[in-house]
């Protein structure tokens, strides 16, 4: 195979991948949002269909003759090309070391799944999920066996989210969250809690969705190129820059559940509407890693959108969407209520400073479910015990227990610590962003676009071009460092609680 001919060969495979993938997601998210619950049952068997014609564009002679070709001429190809061939190579390497009938199994389960969980969790019936999540974890178990036998099988999972994450780099992040973190904690429960009540009102959901197109405005969300949802759980989902959807939930006393949501969400849509277009319809268009996604996530969620300034410019945009709720309440009262900190039992809705704990909990859950340490009948009674010895809750029912995400339902066991390493990145690109300008001003007028092109030119621009390491030491100009982080909670919740 010449080189011209692989590459006109690896074009082609992205082209149809793309085209499937589009097709799959758009029938996932259908499936999360506007189908009925019984039409799970016909959208397995489909998913399960196409992940096998997908199985077979990947896993087969031509395409690893091509890739290989490519990789061994990668001074006579672009950049752009030799990154796709190695990418690509990488996930046939992977996909083919799994049998096509497992790979076909798994996806039909996990659509299945997913439903069941949407179920069990409105119903508080974890017993109904669990045959579910044992499936799961035995194949994540046997696909990381698959990959690679000689390491850990979790350690395989990580780094399938975040190249190079592993239990060894992962066990004194988090302890350092914990030794860190936990003091902190227990001083902020001694002192007074901030007013909080004017969020808790009734918050007429018609009036939520008008405020989420505000606050997608603020962000300055293309909506001719980005759509919003709803669903159980928010997510993103991207199927190119010219199609992004977001999605939120509602919930009619807590108008700041959805309201972070929208944030944390429209964050993940400008990464991914950031992309640049020479990247378009390839494999490179998308997050540099799970870790850098919830970067920017947790950027816009934390960073800008629980801070004072960020408080003052959506103060009066509040006041107009809710002029009765939001009477008389200031831009600190506001700053108070949204940075409000408890241990409590839901992540998503956890502030800054508990948030890590959440994580903690989940990986030494997924690190003691995937080597088989705990059985799943027991898991709900272990995360319990977690709950109370990490945050000192006390968890009433499954649902706002171990059924509370989505995750494990999707397949997802190794996810969780991106969202923590994510936010710990986030801090670092924060403290480079403001060597570069000072972004607060723009922040009161509620004007994010300098920070945006700043990211845009940092991070999401290049999609998977760069590894996650080297992407994230261009963008911050020096390595990882989780104190950063820490330091960084260390001093809002000191001067926000007075410590
Ligand atoms: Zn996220």
């Amino acid at each position: 195979m010449t080189l011209e001919q692989a590459i006109a060969k690896m074009n082609e495979l992205q082209a149809a991948q793309q085209a499937y993938n589009h097709a799959m997601g758009v029938l996932s998210l259908d499936g999360d949002t506007a189908a009925p619950s019984a039409s799970a049952r016909g959208r397995g068997e489909t998913m399960g269909y196409l992940s096998g014609v997908t199985y077979k564009l990947l896993v087969n002679d031509e395409v690893k003759e091509a890739l290989e070709t490519i990789l061994q001429n990668k001074d006579a190809a672009t950049p752009l090309q030799a990154r796709q061939a190695e990418l690509l190579k990488e996930d046939y390497d992977d996909t083919t070391r799994i049998p096509m009938d497992e790979y076909v199994a798994y996806s039909t389960l996990i659509t299945n799944a997913n439903a069941v969980w949407h179920e069990a969790k409105q119903k508080d019936d974890y017993a109904s999920f669990a045959p579910y999540l044992e499936q799961i974890i035995d194949y994540n178990r046997r696909f990381a066996s698959y990959k690679d036998q000689h390491k850990p099988a979790y350690d395989v999972l990580l780094d399938g989210y975040e190249k190079g994450a592993s239990t060894a780099t992962l066990d004194p992040f988090f302890a350092l969250m914990r030794e860190k973190l936990t003091p902190i904690i227990l001083e902020v429960a001694q002192k007074p809690a901030p007013d909080c009540s004017f969020l808790e009102q009734r918050f007429p959901i018609h009036d939520q969705r008008i405020f989420s197109d505000r606050l997608m405005q603020m962000m300055g969300i293309p909506r001719d190129r980005c759509a919003i949802a709803e669903t159980e759980h928010p997510f993103t989902t991207n199927f190119n820059k010219w199609d992004v959807r977001i999605t939120t939930n509602y919930a009619e006393t807590d108008v700041a559940d959805s309201m972070y949501s929208v944030i944390h969400e429209g964050g993940h849509a400008l990464y991914e509407l950031g992309t640049a277009d020479e990247i378009q319809f390839t494999c490179l268009a998308s997050g540099a890693s799970m870790g850098l996604h919830e970067s920017q996530s947790r950027f816009y969620e934390n960073l800008i959108g629980r801070s004072l300034p960020f408080c003052r410019a959506l103060l009066p945009v509040m006041q107009e969407c809710f002029p009765d709720q939001m009477k008389g309440v200031t831009a600190e009262g506001l700053y108070a209520a949204v940075n409000r900190s408890q241990p409590s039992l839901i992540r998503t809705q956890a502030d800054e400073l508990t948030y890590p704990l959440h994580i903690a909990i989940r990986y030494e859950m997924e690190k003691r479910m995937i080597a088989g340490d705990v059985k799943v009948g027991e898991l709900p009674a272990l995360w319990n015990q977690m709950y109370l010895d990490y945050l000192g809750v006390t968890v009433p029912n499954n649902r706002e227990g171990i059924l509370q995400d989505v995750h494990w339902a999707g397949g997802m066991i190794g996810y969780f610590p991106s969202y923590a390493l994510g936010s710990a990145y986030g801090v670092q690109m924060l403290h480079a962003l403001e060597k570069d300008f000072d972004p607060w001003c723009d922040v009161e007028k509620g004007d994010l676009s300098r920070i945006t092109a700043w990211l845009g030119d940092k991070i999401h621009r290049h999609g998977r071009m760069l590894t996650p390491p080297q992407l994230l030491r261009s963008a911050i100009g020096q390595d990882f460092d989780p104190s950063c982080y820490t330091a960084y909670l260390t001093k809002k919740f000191a001067d926000l609680y007075k410590l």
